[in-house]
């Protein structure tokens, strides 16, 4: 499989073999080791990708986001185990009880829910790009124990979508929806490391300047950015300057 040499974790491996695919195509093959972390680093590069959909573009920045936030979910896990075992021997030691696990909020409680703060934001500029982009996201992490995904689109159930956005790790969304969650506190996106904008020239056509300035400004802290465009046309390249530090280009 050609998918091997990218070093991806063998849940998602697992899923690129369900889904059939066999050989990477140009954009994923070239965009993929530019996203993941540096080694050693774990420094992130900026993309600027020029692709036309039908080229595996969903996958090219879906499978690196994801693969770092399984690494980071993997680390994070460690790291409780071993608190957790070192609460238990030094309860032993004492001949006290065993510490209790913390309990974990029920996600489809209401009354447990919390503003979401995902660690991943990928920008659609209609609803239906949304939901497909979000419908791969959801085979690609078949078999990733734990990773969600949530979908935020106009025009869909509000509570519905309040719940599935408890807990979601990478959240699909259009940008308008986006920020009236964000403004009536059910999302956060201060935790956003990794943002992609999909159709960055469909998003300009269709009037989200305003909304990506934003969406922009409350994500300073991330660590990525990646920028897809079917052109590098002027006022792409603008809107790459003011979201992207020194991005890499990509042309398919
Ligand atoms: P996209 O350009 O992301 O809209 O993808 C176009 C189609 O290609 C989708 O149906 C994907 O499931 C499929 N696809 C993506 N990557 C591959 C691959 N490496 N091999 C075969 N099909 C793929």
């Amino acid at each position: 499989n050609g998918f091997l040499k990218l070093g991806l974790a063998p849940e998602l491996m697992q899923a690129i073999q369900d889904l059939g695919f066999t050989q990477p195509t140009p954009v994923q093959e070239q965009a993929i080791p530019m996203a993941l972390p540096g080694e050693g680093d774990a420094s992130f590069i900026d993309l600027m990708v020029s692709s036309q959909t039908g080229s595996g573009k969903t996958a090219a920045f879906l499978l690196p986001v994801l693969h770092t936030l399984l690494q980071q979910r993997a680390a994070a896990q460690a790291e409780e185990r071993a608190e957790f075992e070192r609460l238990a021997a030094e309860a032993a030691a004492k001949g006290e009880a065993l510490p209790k696990r913390p309990r974990r909020k029920d996600p489809t409680n209401p009354r447990h829910f919390t503003a979401a703060t995902p660690g991943a934001l990928v920008l659609c500029p209609t609803r239906e790009l949304a939901q497909q982009v979000a419908h791969d996201a959801i085979d690609l992490v078949k078999h990733c124990k734990g990773l969600r995904i949530a979908n935020v689109v106009g025009g869909m159930p509000y509570q519905m979508q309040i719940a599935r956005l408890q807990n979601a790790d990478l959240v699909v969304a259009t940008p308008g929806r986006l920020l009236d969650l964000q403004r009536s506190m059910q999302i956060k996106l201060e935790q956003v490391q990794f943002l992609v904008v999909d159709e960055a020239d469909r998003m300009l056509d269709l009037g989200f300047a305003d909304d990506l300035a934003e969406i922009n400004q409350l994500t300073a802290k991330r660590h990525q950015t990646m920028m897809f465009s079917a052109t590098f046309a002027p006022r792409i390249q603008q809107l790459a300057t003011r979201v992207m530090r020194e991005p890499r280009k990509i042309q398919i």
